[in-house]
């Protein structure tokens, strides 16, 4: 059945459960009534929009329908309700988040699998990195992993694609609050693929540590502990900070010195170099995901295990662990919420619900040229010549109680 568009309905699809809640809209778990396939429907929130089909909505399907890699969440269709009343995007189904994965009860990540879920992230970043697309919003929740153990980047709501250098036109208000880089806190609007390493550092960090490394409150808060973690930035290791439009507001801030090799002592020196690598404040000196790649910590014992080796474990959303916590209630009544999305929902929000102060560059969405280059075809990555296997005994995944 299709609509005047060439769409499918959305009646193609039994919804089976509601699987997560962006900002955007509803996601549900569905099964297609011609071939019994599981997908996941995302639904396009259309409350807000008196002129038609949302500006976000488009740039996401245009970045999504113009990337093409393992490690990239893929959009299947777009199907419509009765008279177009609701949108939804049809994607691949994904069995869990790594924030719903990860805080599963008594789960802790061995090295192994830390190094394969970091590889494919950073193997997704690298294609669209080379592809010009900026993700704005990485974090667990949306890095969504399926029974075979395949991590895809999902959710590019946020994704841009580069601004030309130094243009000063895009927005800081993108990137959820504990996953922000210091050069967004700090105000800059010309910026490239480095806001998605910091990023990608929190996330290896809290792999590493078993929570959040920034976990702030507010914009304040998040300059504060990266500075107590990373140093209070000076202009002799990252000379153009000064000049960023809230570079004031550190000016009164004590001068905290460096203290990462510190923190992850306890972890290899190659796992140290990584984070540095990662979260080194001047974004021009920040390691690049192709690097990180490159990185010895992916080339030495113990390796990286193969995706196909990681457990198999019982489908996990942040929504679903969120919503477990949400009902927990403390003997004297106080609600407790952790929860990242609660915090700063309205922080990313801004950009989503609107077009946003860098619509202008929204309109120069990845030309057909980057993105049928050499690149897209790059589904993988070698530094040498022989990618070496795992020995079986690394692969091995062990509970243990935090
Ligand atoms: P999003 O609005 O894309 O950030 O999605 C919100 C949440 O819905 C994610 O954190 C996932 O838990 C879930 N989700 C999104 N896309 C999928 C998918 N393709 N398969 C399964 N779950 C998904």
């Amino acid at each position: 059945m299709l609509d005047k568009h060439g769409a499918r309905s959305v009646d193609a699809f039994e919804k089976l459960e509601q699987v997560g809640e962006g900002t955007y809209g509803q996601v549900y778990m569905a099964r297609s009534r011609d071939n019994g396939e599981i997908v996941a429907l995302k639904k396009v929130r259309m409350d807000n929009e008196k002129e038609g089909f949302p500006i976000t909505a488009i740039r996401e399907i245009k970045i999504l329908n113009s990337l093409n890699h393992t490690n990239v969440i893929q959009l299947k269709e777009i199907v419509t309700s009765r008279n177009m009343g609701s949108i939804y995007m049809v994607f691949e189904y994904m069995d869990h988040d790594l924030t719903g994965l990860a805080d599963r009860p008594g789960m802790k990540f061995s090295v192994p699998q830390i190094k394969c879920y970091m590889k494919q992230l950073l193997t997704g970043l690298t294609y669209c990195h080379l592809n010009n697309i900026l993700h704005r919003d990485i974090k667990g929740s949306n890095l969504l992993i399926d029974n075979q153990g395949v991590l895809k980047l999902a959710d590019f709501g946020l994704a841009r694609p580069c601004a030309v250098e130094n243009s000063k036109t895009l927005t800081n208000r993108v990137i959820t609050l504990w996953y922000r880089p210091p050069e967004l806190l700090l105000g800059t609007r010309a910026y490239g693929p480095a806001v998605d390493m910091w990023s990608a550092g929190c996330i290896f960090a809290e792999l590493l540590q078993g929570r959040p490394i920034f976990p702030g409150k507010d914009e304040v808060e998040q300059l504060d502990l990266i500075c107590k973690l990373c140093g209070t930035p000076t202009a002799k290791d990252w000379p153009e900070f000064e000049a960023l439009p809230w570079a004031k507001s550190l000016s009164s801030k004590k001068m905290f010195p460096r203290r990462i090799k510190e923190e992850f002592r306890r972890f290899s020196s190659s796992a140290r170099g990584l984070i540095d690598g990662f979260l080194t404040l001047d974004p021009k000196k920040r390691i690049s995901a192709k690097d990180a790649l490159d990185s010895d910590y992916f080339w030495e014992e113990p390796m990286p295990c193969l995706p196909c080796e990681l457990p198999k474990y019982e489908p996990s959303h942040e929504f679903q662990t969120r919503k477990r916590r949400k009902d927990f209630t403390n003997n004297d009544g106080v609600k407790h919420s952790t929860d990242q999305n609660e915090h700063d929902e309205f922080l990313t929000g801004v950009v989503r619900n609107s077009v946003g102060d860098d619509n202008l560059l929204v309109a120069g969405e990845p030309s057909s040229h980057h993105l049928s280059s050499k690149y897209s075809s790059y589904q993988g990555h070698f530094r040498r010549s022989n990618f070496p296997q795992p020995s079986s005994g690394q692969a091995n995944w062990t509970q243990t109680t935090r």
